[in-house]
């Protein structure tokens, strides 16, 4: 009797129909912390079934990948980036003052940062606000359309404070591109952003972006609160841009999940995000880029003074909040030509005085945390997404190992990234 083919492989694998993968490592370091001495990951399609020690026996059929000159650590997750935002350097005009193009452009061009991310060995975004929803598009183009890039967590057009003049839209049904006059709109403008296909809900709490450093609240506690509400009610999480210390406590006052960015937060604050388990997203590097790259962006000598300024008070904040025992999740707010640095975030931690197994956690369970996700991201453990990232060193001995030694990224049982320079047998 010839067995037909499905038969065939249910005797053969355990998973009907899904590829076995057996992928050798020089160790698997989980993101919880525990490593695994020459360990096997076996993977079935998009799924991890176990880590194997390197003596358990290889599943019959599977195809082994000898990754043994590597080590394992779980595909990364940055939470807070701007994929959508891309620069074309050829074009002439600095980042900021690109000519418009049209949306479909944008998402097709937001490739080039998607495939950036990957090769740090990202795997995961949450995206902190886009235009005209082409965070959502690129997000299902690459969860439907095979495009590479990372998973994709998107908050649509984040909330801001509308300027005046107001001219208050009556048609509800309008985009009103999340700009909002008074609290009266902020349900609505949460619904908005939600309906579209927003995962997340992004509120802008304080000025401050690009060069601009200053960190003056535009919502207050009541107004963050209405949004963390409406939020919870279609069952999804906020995260408040702050740069001051003033939307930063009234953020956690109102129950955000996690706070971008703010400098000087309190000790009572910090105390209060410890006690209701709010992260912190401290994105201290991307002010390094900025300074760095002042030249592109045609800053002057002193807004790079104060690009330079704020990046101090916002690495003794973080320092103080890990000291206090706030969690922190990697955050790089990367946005143009950053993508590529998104983990560059992770030294700041480590020069704060994390340890390179709590700075890797960051990127991992912390972050799986922000998403929700804690039962399918961050760690190599069986049940969740096969997203690996393969490492050249000991990532627990050197954090730039993890920022600059990726050579190799699996994500949901896909290899995206392959720089080992040998082939696979
Ligand atoms: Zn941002």
């Amino acid at each position: 009797m010839v067995l037909a083919p499905a038969a065939a492989l249910l005797l053969g694998t355990q998973v009907l129909g899904a590829q076995l993968r057996a992928v050798r490592f020089a160790a698997v370091v989980d993101g919880s912390g525990t490593v695994t001495q020459r360990g096997v990951v076996i993977v079935s399609g998009d799924t991890i079934l176990r880590v194997a020690g390197p003596r358990d026996a290889i599943p019959q059929g599977a195809q082994v990948i000898d990754l043994s000159r590597y080590t394992a650590i779980p595909g990364l997750i940055d939470v807070h980036t701007h994929m959508t935002y891309y620069w074309d350097s050829t074009s002439g005009t600095d980042p900021w003052r690109q000519p418009p193009r049209p949306p479909e452009q944008t998402v097709s061009l937001a490739r080039w940062n998607a495939t950036r991310t990957l090769e740090t060995g990202v795997t995961t975004v949450r995206d902190l606000g886009a235009s005209n929803y082409t965070d959502i598009a690129l997000r299902d183009s690459i969860n439907k359309a095979g495009w590479t890039g990372p998973r994709m967590f998107v908050a649509g057009f984040g909330l801001q404070r509308a300027r005046p003049p107001y001219r208050p839209n009556t048609d509800t049904t309008r985009t009103q591109r999340g700009r909002v006059y008074d609290i009266s709109q902020i349900p609505e403008a949460v619904k908005q952003q939600v309906d579209a296909g927003a995962d997340y809900v992004k509120l802008y709490g304080s000025t401050g972006s690009g060069a601009d450093v200053t960190g003056n609240e535009t919502f207050n506690a009541a107004e963050m609160k209405a949004a963390v509400d409406a939020a919870k009610k279609l069952g999804r999480r906020v995260a408040i841009h702050s740069y001051g210390p003033v939307g930063g406590r009234d953020a956690v006052a109102a129950g955000t999940t996690s706070l971008e960015h703010s400098i000087n937060l309190d000790d009572a604050t910090l105390a209060e995000m410890k006690a209701k388990d709010i992260f912190y997203v401290p994105t201290v590097d991307h002010n390094r880029f900025y300074a760095e790259y002042a030249k592109d962006f045609r800053y002057t000598p002193q807004q790079v003074a104060a690009l330079d300024s704020f990046r101090v008070l916002n690495f003794e904040t973080a320092r103080r909040a890990i000291r206090a025992g706030v969690k922190l999740g990697m955050g790089s707010d990367a946005v143009f030509h950053m993508f590529g640095q998104n983990t560059r975030e992770l030294r700041w931690y480590v020069r704060a005085g994390m340890t390179p197994a709590q700075a890797l956690a960051t990127a991992t369970v912390n972050g799986a945390a922000i998403l929700g996700q804690e039962k399918k991201l961050g760690r190599i453990a069986p049940g969740y997404f096969a997203d690996i990232a393969a490492v050249e060193g000991d990532p627990l001995a050197d954090i730039n190992v993890v920022t600059d030694k990726v050579r190799w990224v699996m994500k949901g049982g896909t290899v995206v990234v392959d720089k080992t320079g040998s082939r696979s047998p």
